[in-house]
């Protein structure tokens, strides 16, 4: 048997369950990243949603944040939704929480506004095709720098962008029973599995 594609999910708080049984869905063996250790053998990371203040301060408190971005620098890809993107984003708009600050964008927490706070709609995604697209208090990204090449827009407006190893969304493909963006993700991963390998022969 192959051996099955390693992805950890990050497992503070959120969205951790739906993502691991989307990962299960597409072949891969998900794994829970509590602690820096759990990062070890995985070839990719999906930082879920939930509350980024929350997720953003445990990260802190168990040193993941730092593992992550010791992993980053390495290569490995890491996939964020909604507040796993805020995490992410060099910027956040007027919050100076705790955060990994690995993509080159300025974002701005719950900025759909209060009457649409949470919505559905259809999505065109570059490599991918249309897609349903489920926002929940989700961020907007304002501003994108160095190379950061767009996804997919909503309303003009970024809501799936990618940098080298980073992929973030700003909705919730693991609501929406949409496993071609997962499997993007997983490309991503096997990619950097492969080149890991090859490093490993020489
Ligand atoms: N509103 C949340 C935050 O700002 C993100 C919501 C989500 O992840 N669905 O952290």
């Amino acid at each position: 048997m192959i051996n099955m594609l390693k992805i950890g999910v990050l497992a503070f708080q959120g969205d951790v369950r739906e993502h691991i049984e989307m990962l299960k869905k597409i072949g891969a063996e998900p794994i829970k990243i509590k602690l820096a250790e759990h990062l070890n053998d995985v070839y990719g990371l999906i930082m879920p949603g939930g509350e980024s203040t929350t997720i953003g301060f445990l990260m802190k408190k168990y040193k993941v944040d730092k593992a992550i971005k010791e992993r980053h620098k390495q290569g490995m890809p890491i996939y964020g939704t909604c507040a796993g993107a805020i995490l992410l984003s060099k910027e956040i708009i007027g919050s100076n929480q705790p955060k990994l600050g690995l993509a080159d964008i300025s974002i701005k927490r719950n900025d759909y506004g209060r009457q649409i706070d949470s919505f559905e709609t259809e999505l065109d995604i570059k490599g991918i095709g249309k897609s349903k697209g489920v926002f929940i208090r989700a961020p907007v990204i304002k501003n994108i720098y160095n190379g950061v090449e767009i996804l997919s827009e909503y309303k003009n407006q970024p809501v799936m962008v990618r940098q080298n190893n980073i992929l973030i969304t700003t909705f919730h493909p693991e609501l929406a029973n949409e496993t071609r963006v997962h499997k993007y993700f997983l490309n991503m991963a096997q990619e950097y599995r492969q080149i890991r390998e090859m490093q490993k022969d020489l």
